[in-house]
């Protein structure tokens, strides 16, 4: 398959689309797509604006329009049953290891997955989250996702007390899970 070249790609998909005309709109939307794709990945290299514009364009094509009762049931609300706190690793995305659909998780991201401490001057960011997730959308399952390989837990384990931190922010974050070192 790796090796097929272009020409017979196209001569399969002409064959499948003689076959089953009805797919025709569908294959128009992704032949787009991929065409939008080639375009922003050609002469110019990797364009950061050609590559969002794209992926809208795949959300709206094959999810929003091909979903339009869940789309507009969002439009009047969530009503999530997840709370998931997970990396800010761009490999783990909930979404798609989990595949939560919209509306299914109320998500907070941050470096490590880690949960802090009640405490309202350092961390309202994710207090704030809790708290409209739990009070307000009443979500029924709190998870916190933790991954292989993470950076986070990396720089927390090879944090020396003896050194000055090296970081502005970061080791700082990360020993809020000191306790769990030993
Ligand atoms: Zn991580």
């Amino acid at each position: 398959m790796a090796n097929e070249s272009f020409e017979d790609a196209i001569a399969g998909l002409s064959k499948l689309l003689r076959e089953k005309a009805d797919l025709g709109s569908v294959a128009a939307a992704k032949i787009k797509q991929i065409t939008a794709e080639l375009e922003a990945a050609g002469s110019k290299g990797f364009d950061p604006v050609e590559r969002m514009k794209a992926g809208f364009v795949h959300f709206r094509t094959e999810k929003y329009e091909k979903n339009p009762e869940l789309y507009g049931a969002l439009a009047k609300g969530q009503k999530p049953k997840f709370m998931v706190f997970a990396c800010s690793d761009s490999r783990v995305c909930p979404s798609h290891i989990l595949d939560f659909q919209p509306g299914e998780a109320f998500m907070i991201r941050n470096i490590a997955n880690m949960v802090p401490p009640y405490d309202q001057k350092k961390y309202s960011g994710v207090g704030a989250a809790i708290e409209y997730a739990v009070l307000h959308l009443k979500v029924e399952n709190i998870v916190v996702i933790g991954h292989s390989c993470c950076g986070g837990i990396k720089g927390l384990m090879s944090i020396s007390d003896d050194k000055p931190a090296s970081s502005d922010f970061i080791e700082n974050w990360v020993k809020i899970c000191s306790a769990a070192k030993v």
